[in-house]
């Protein structure tokens, strides 16, 4: 069995990248920190041995995918509402617009479709808006018939005589218009559609990187490892079962976390290899991390971390 010991870079070697980093980047901070009022500054004093106060042996397993976001699941409601109820929906157009990156879109994925919308006329009352009844109070016949009692003569007799008067209710005609119950006197009834939103098909790499060191560099560590994953040495892997087996012998270390961090992205894999939309497109990689705690000399609190192997590694740091 051939020997799949990966080694650590030696600390010095990674806080030696580290401060050569540090000072291109921002001279002046590093002589704040680490300089002596009155002496020129010298990196040659800034050291791990002086500086470094705990290091800790982690690791770090990281795989590629690819994902393609499409469209969402095809789906279509037709509404059929009143105009007032219309003002109060909340519609969307993608008119020109082109294809909608789902990553960015913030909202359901079947909105309400502006450009659908299409006025129906009313069935219930024919778009007219209102319904014609017979008049409640003079029965349809448009008139109010009454009975007068008439004193006839110089007997006074009494005479029944008929009077009648056009209904004030309905004006005489006999009928009583009524807003239409349906559609609320506005004629027509309103159809418009819920549609999905025309998201782009997109394909894209997506890093997935699963660390012990639990460092807020977790995305910047996976963007940095899909754009030179040749830069790092790792140890490969076809599938999760050998690195199970092989990350204690692999890393010469071991600790309660890196295990769990095995588990994790354990799972984690295995959900992508039965994710539909989702193809893993590369090995799976076991890096050794070292996290080192390091002072200042003026007493502020850094961290410095290394991925990678005494060959190949990377540093970050929150300095
Ligand atoms: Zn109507
Ligand atoms: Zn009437």
């Amino acid at each position: 069995m051939p020997d799949i010991r990966i080694k650590t870079p030696p600390l010095d070697k990674v806080f030696e990248k580290w401060k050569q980093r540090a000072v291109r980047t921002d001279r002046k901070k590093m002589e704040k920190e680490f300089g002596t009022k009155g002496a020129v500054f010298s990196l040659d004093a800034v050291s791990a041995a002086e500086y470094v106060k705990e290091t800790t042996k982690e690791a770090a397993i990281y795989f590629a995918l690819k994902k393609s976001l499409g469209p969402a699941p095809k789906g279509k409601e037709e509404n059929l509402v009143t105009a007032p109820r219309v003002v109060r929906e909340q519609f969307y157009s993608f008119k020109g617009a082109g294809k909608i990156n789902k990553e960015e879109w913030k909202g359901n994925e079947i909105v309400p479709h502006f450009e659908s919308i299409q006025a129906v006329s009313c069935k219930n009352c024919r778009g007219k808006g209102y319904i014609e009844n017979k008049c409640k109070t003079c029965k349809g016949t448009g008139k109010i018939e009454e009975t007068l009692t008439v004193l006839v003569g110089e007997e006074q007799k009494k005479e029944k005589k008929p009077f009648s008067y056009p209904c004030a209710t309905c004006f005489g005609t006999g009928n009583r218009t009524e807003p239409c119950k349906e559609c609320g006197g506005y004629k027509n009834m309103y159809k418009y559609e819920e549609l999905p939103v025309p998201f782009q098909t997109v394909v894209t790499g997506a890093p997935i990187l699963h660390s012990s060191a639990q460092t807020k560099y977790e995305k910047e560590i996976g963007e940095d490892l899909h754009k030179m994953i040749e830069d790092v040495e790792g140890i490969k892997f076809s599938d999760f079962k050998e690195l199970d087996s092989k990350a204690e012998a692999s890393l010469g270390y071991w600790n309660k976390n890196i295990k769990k961090t095995i588990n994790s992205a354990g799972s984690d894999y295995k959900s992508y290899e039965k994710d539909k939309d989702a193809q893993i497109t590369s090995q799976i990689y076991l890096f050794p991390m070292i996290l080192m705690n390091a002072e200042t000399k003026r007493g502020k609190k850094f961290e410095i971390y290394s991925l990678g192997s005494g060959e190949k590694f990377m540093v970050y740091s929150n300095f």
